[in-house]
């Protein structure tokens, strides 16, 4: 098949939920992507931080393998191994007491969610449902995660959406004290708000959530779906700032290009979701927690050590290439954004991917580059290249 059979095979039968670029991707290894005429990329997008461990990452291959030759599915109602497995090595790494396995994003948040409702419920009784998130964050496509959404544009379309959200500004203190009011269970946010443009929090601004949060028994969780696993340099995000919370939400890199999600839960919340009043079928699906654990086996050996200064040495470059269209780089380990100038972070996005570089925009403004956690210092001077003759003709 070439670009162009796929393109059209694709526009014909599939829903046209997404605005594709015009590039169909066949195979990738490491962080160097080909498409079906052959024709080569640098991946600066890991599918969107999901191959955390880069394309056909041999140990990554070999657990997928083993696993699928043993167990491939039984259900929940079944003991299996590899997700009890990859449950105490996230709990060891943490300090958490326990995980709940789902299949993505936005379901792990509704995970939490419904943690944090029942929480209050059993301990306070109705009216503490509510729950605080910040104005341009980004947690999912199911009517609630919408809803949980601090972004107007999605807020259209599919009413009536959930109620029991409200929205505070990021590292803005006092309007967090004045949302945090007597009808709140949780407050939920992204250590790096990733769709909403690559806008790290302020570490003041999470101490002082931490403390407000104490002070009411409000949850204080965090949405690592993006930040989590390794991508800023720590296995989880909130790793950085020194705080406890009560639970977190993970999913894209976790399983490596496989779907899990799950959330992370703290002793406080350990006994919230008894028995019945949660479940997903696919949940811990044994190949995709084998694939997790070789994750975490390839984290471990030396290349979550390599994350920050991989992310310091891309934007050190970017920030050196004196480029007229960009407006400096933001962001945490290998989470980075990149605002332009003068011309559209899309219009620039387009460029890039069409010269043999595929990368992401976040935000208003900026281009977004989440690599591999495993990209070679050639992948990223190759790309980097590319980058800098491409937007030197952009420049303003
Ligand atoms: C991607 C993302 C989600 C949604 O994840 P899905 O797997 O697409 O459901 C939720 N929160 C954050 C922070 C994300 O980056």
């Amino acid at each position: 098949m070439t670009n162009s059979e796929l393109f059209a095979l694709d526009k014909q039968y599939v829903l046209g939920t997404y605005a594709r670029f015009p590039v169909a991707i066949e195979r990738i290894e490491g962080s160097t992507a080909y498409d079906f005429d052959g024709r080569k990329y640098i991946d600066f997008t890991s599918g969107i931080g999901v191959n955390s461990v880069g394309g056909a990452n041999p140990r990554w291959i070999a657990a997928v393998t083993e696993q699928a030759q043993k167990l491939a599915h039984i259900s929940n109602l079944f003991y299996t191994e590899p997700g009890a497995r990859l449950a105490q090595r996230l709990c060891e790494k943490t300090g958490m007491a326990g995980v709940f396995f789902s299949n993505s994003g936005a379901e792990s948040n509704e995970a939490l969610i419904k943690l944090a409702r029942k929480y209050s419920f059993d301990k306070y009784g109705p009216g503490r449902a509510c729950v605080v998130t910040l104005e341009g964050s980004f947690h999912g496509r199911t009517v609630t995660t919408l809803s949980a959404t601090g972004q107007d544009k999605f807020h259209n379309f599919f009413f009536p959406f959930t109620e029991g959200f409200r929205f505070t500004p990021a590292n803005d203190i006092a309007a967090l004290e004045k949302a945090l009011g007597n009808d709140v269970c949780a407050l939920i946010m992204e250590p790096v708000q990733g769709e909403g443009g690559v806008l790290p929090l302020d570490g003041g601004f999470i101490a002082a959530a931490e403390k407000l949060c104490r002070e009411k028994d409000i949850l204080l969780m965090f949405d690592e779906v993006q930040t989590g696993v390794g991508r800023t340099g720590k296995l989880f995000a909130y790793q950085h700032f020194g705080v406890k919370p009560d639970a977190v939400s993970f999913a894209k890199g976790i399983a490596g290009g496989l779907p899990l999600g799950g959330i992370l839960a703290a002793e406080s919340c350990r006994d919230v979701l008894g028995a019945g009043t949660h479940a997903t079928t696919f949940g811990a699906n044994p190949i995709c927690t084998a694939a997790a654990n070789a994750v975490l086996d390839i984290l471990e050996d030396g290349v979550l050590d390599s994350v920050s200064e991989k992310g310091a040495y891309i934007r050190s470059r970017i920030e050196n290439m004196g480029l007229g269209c960009i407006a400096g780089t933001r962001g945490l380990g290998l989470m980075i954004g990149i605002p332009v100038k003068g011309v559209s972070h899309s219009e620039a996005a387009k460029k890039l991917i069409s010269a043999g570089v595929l990368i992401l925009t976040a935000g208003a403004d900026a281009l977004r580059m989440l690599p591999s956690l495993t990209i070679s210092r050639e992948e990223i001077d190759e790309g980097l290249d590319i980058f800098e003759k491409t937007l030197k003709g952009a420049a303003i």
